[in-house]
């Protein structure tokens, strides 16, 4: 591909990248910055004069991909504007069948669709399209793990890496195991040296992804489980904090709430999407948990250790949602107290099985509902906000705050955003800061020792 790179870097051609959707897609971003770095193209801080426009897409839920369809009609003059530039859509939304098609049907001027499992092939369709001035599609089934894509992450002391693709359990509202296939668990001495190699490069906070990470090792031959993923992790690799996402409440293991304390990297936070409180509307959307398991696993996780942070997903207006199922998943938020709820309107995907269910509500009830959650939600965020006031947290400095340098913001162990005064720069630093107040979403503190580093 050498004639490739010449021509990227003969004409010093320039790439944007905008991202839809969820942390799997911000780190697929990440590969295919990658992938375009190591062919000479530079990032663009301005899409208006990109060479190149990735959509990097989302389908979980109908309102981001109708605006994903709004921003990239938008771009129709963009090629005017820019002679010779190229569009291209990746992710969740061409990976949906004949979805790419049906796309570069709709906007002739998309050069490349390809989905997500298709970044690999990133450098052949650039050649297709740019040196013979084709039109390209991928965007099959492929789903082997394709190992050693480059990676290019921002400057920061925190970083992504994979651990499992796909999902197995076909939640009924959710569209994503249509979309990125059956679970595929990558080799653990893949992700040790991805690990090994961050942290020798000055990466000391890693967040595990997939789908479900509690299946992880499932299908494999070395029969490493999710748990024992996490000790090899703690002990193999220099890494200091150790997040993980998501996680399946029906796939939490004792032995995985034992590391709980028990592991020193492993921060105590843990996301643990409940979607409803009511165990009615959790077989509706095939969960394979109920209410009262859910309460025992948090029960279980506070009692070792008791300031974990909870941090949960939950959908409002599941079709067949009454008024009571609805007060249950209130109480269920009363009772947990969450640090933190990503509260959704049920979306409904063409080609799932909870859109073809009976009962969908009417959206002026879900609204309703969704402002009712919202506002207990930012009552108990406030409320376990404030058992911060007094205390003294590590902080991983992240990056300035909204002040510019005068201000530097990062995050405790349980995920808590923190700001604070500074007279320096102190990004990739551990802190330590004495809070002192607590604002909508967020803790505000002085630091008090910045000499605590590793
Ligand atoms: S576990 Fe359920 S909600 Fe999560 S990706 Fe799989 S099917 Fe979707």
């Amino acid at each position: 591909m050498e004639e490739l790179k010449k021509y990227i870097t003969e004409k010093g051609l320039t790439y944007y990248i905008e991202t839809y959707g969820c942390q799997m897609n911000a780190h697929e971003s990440e590969k295919i910055a990658g992938v375009l770095d190591s062919l000479g193209y530079c990032a663009s801080p301005e899409k208006g004069t990109a060479d190149l426009i990735v959509f990097n897409t989302c389908c979980i839920r109908q309102h981001a991909e109708a605006r994903l369809y709004g921003n990239l009609g938008a771009l129709k003059e963009h090629k005017q504007n820019v002679p010779g530039s190229l569009i291209a859509v990746s992710g969740c939304v061409p990976q949906q069948p004949d979805a790419a098609q049906k796309l570069m049907r709709r906007f002739p001027f998309v050069d490349i669709a390809f989905g997500t499992n298709g970044i690999h092939k990133l450098e052949s369709m650039l050649y297709d399209a740019l040196i013979c001035k084709k039109r390209v599609i991928a965007a099959d089934n492929d789903d082997s793990i394709v190992e050693n894509v480059p990676v290019s992450r921002s400057q920061s002391p925190s970083a992504f890496v994979n651990i499992i693709y796909g999902c197995n359990n076909f939640c009924t509202y959710c569209i994503v195991p249509y979309v990125r296939g059956r679970e595929r668990s990558r080799q653990p001495d893949d992700i040790i040296r991805e690990i090994d190699e961050l942290c020798q490069n000055g990466v000391t906070e890693i967040t595990l992804l997939g789908q479900n990470v509690n299946s992880f090792g499932s299908g494999l031959s070395c029969n490493v489980s999710f748990s024992e993923l996490l000790k090899r992790i703690d002990t193999q690799t220099g890494v200091k904090r150790l997040r993980f996402m998501t996680s399946h409440p029906k796939d939490i293991s004792d032995d995985l709430i034992d590391c709980y304390g028990r592991l020193k990297c492993l921060c105590e936070h843990i996301h643990l999407p409940v979607q409803s409180g009511s165990s009615r509307i959790l077989q509706l959307m095939n969960r394979r948990y109920t209410r009262e398991h859910y309460l025992n696993l948090i029960g279980r996780l506070k009692e070792r250790v008791p300031d974990i942070a909870i941090t949960t997903d939950i959908i409002v207006g599941f079709p067949g949602e009454t008024e009571e199922d609805f007060e249950q998943t209130l109480s269920l938020v009363e009772q947990v107290k969450y640090d933190a709820a990503y509260t959704f309107a049920y979306s409904k995907r063409t080609g799932t099985k909870a859109a073809d269910m009976d009962g969908h509500l009417d959206k002026k009830i879900v609204s309703e509902r969704l402002a009712r959650l919202n506002a207990l939600v930012k009552q108990t965020m406030r409320d376990k906000n404030a058992e911060y006031i007094g205390k003294t947290v590590e902080v991983l400095v992240e990056s300035a705050g909204k002040r510019g340098r005068e201000e530097m913001s990062g995050r405790t162990r349980t995920a808590k955003m923190v700001s604070f005064e500074s007279g320096s720069a102190l990004i990739g630093q551990y802190v330590m800061v004495k809070i002192d107040k607590i604002m909508a979403h967020t803790l505000h503190g002085v630091c008090v020792d910045r000499e605590n580093k590793s």
